[in-house]
């Protein structure tokens, strides 16, 4: 149970005294019938605002399909960022969503957004072990041993110290391959083929865990149901 001005607030739709405003002009309704007291402890499934259900009181989840030249930062000054294709009123959550994980200013594809730290957490931790499977365009013919090479686990990126853990390379056709990786470190997967030699000239995203981006169109994105065991 919430009280009812802390819950409208904390999902983007105003702020807590405008919510008098709407119990006043009888706009809130529990089970069909208009609240008369903005201060009221409610279940946030038995609300109504304009007739809709309040959207994912629970926490959200969704997926966005992320064209190439937006940023994932909050802020503008590399280009358009990822939060102007989604909907204003998800800014306004609190907490506010933000994308799990991150994709280059080049590169498409599948980004899960949620306003749900845990989820954030549990998807992102180096021990997440979430596999993400890219679809990369090079810039000359791939060669097989490149294969074994992603797949024995010793393979140093410039600059660290570990070597990335073993990856799943399948080469698509002379110069397209899908790379499957269960880290998330900066730029990985173009600087793992750069350490083999081979510059990506194309990067995209095509599943994050169990999510596919299927047919959801650039720049569109699409609500997800909630992992059952996810910890509010
Ligand atoms: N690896 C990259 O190089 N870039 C991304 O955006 C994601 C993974």
């Amino acid at each position: 149970m919430r009280r009812l001005d802390q819950l409208l607030s904390s999902l983007g739709y105003c702020s807590r005294k405008e919510v008098v405003g709407l119990v006043k002009a009888g706009r809130v309704k529990l089970n069909g019938v208009p609240l008369t007291k903005h201060d009221v402890r409610v279940d946030p499934h038995t609300i109504t605002l304009d007739g809709e259900a309040l959207e994912a009181p629970d926490g959200l989840l969704a997926m966005l399909h992320k064209p190439v030249g937006y940023v994932c930062t909050h802020s503008d000054g590399e280009g358009p960022t990822i939060y102007e294709l989604l909907p204003a009123q998800w800014l306004d959550r609190n907490p506010a969503v933000t994308s799990i994980g991150r994709l280059d200013k080049d590169t498409s594809g599948l980004l899960l957004i949620t306003d749900i730290g845990t989820l954030v957490q549990r998807y992102t931790s180096p021990k997440a072990d979430v596999e993400k499977t890219y679809f990369a365009e090079l810039d000359r013919n791939l060669e097989p041993p490149l294969v074994e090479a992603f797949a024995k686990g010793d393979l140093m990126l410039r600059g660290e110290e570990r070597p990335c853990l073993p990856a799943k390379l399948e080469i698509v056709s002379a110069r397209t391959a899908r790379l499957t990786i269960t880290e998330g470190r900066y730029h990985q997967v173009r600087r793992m083929f750069a350490s083999q030699g081979w510059h990506v000239e194309k990067l995209h995203r095509e599943t994050f865990g169990s999510h596919t981006l299927g047919d959801l169109a650039e720049g569109e994105w699409q609500m997800l149901e909630l992992p059952a065991n996810v910890k509010l």
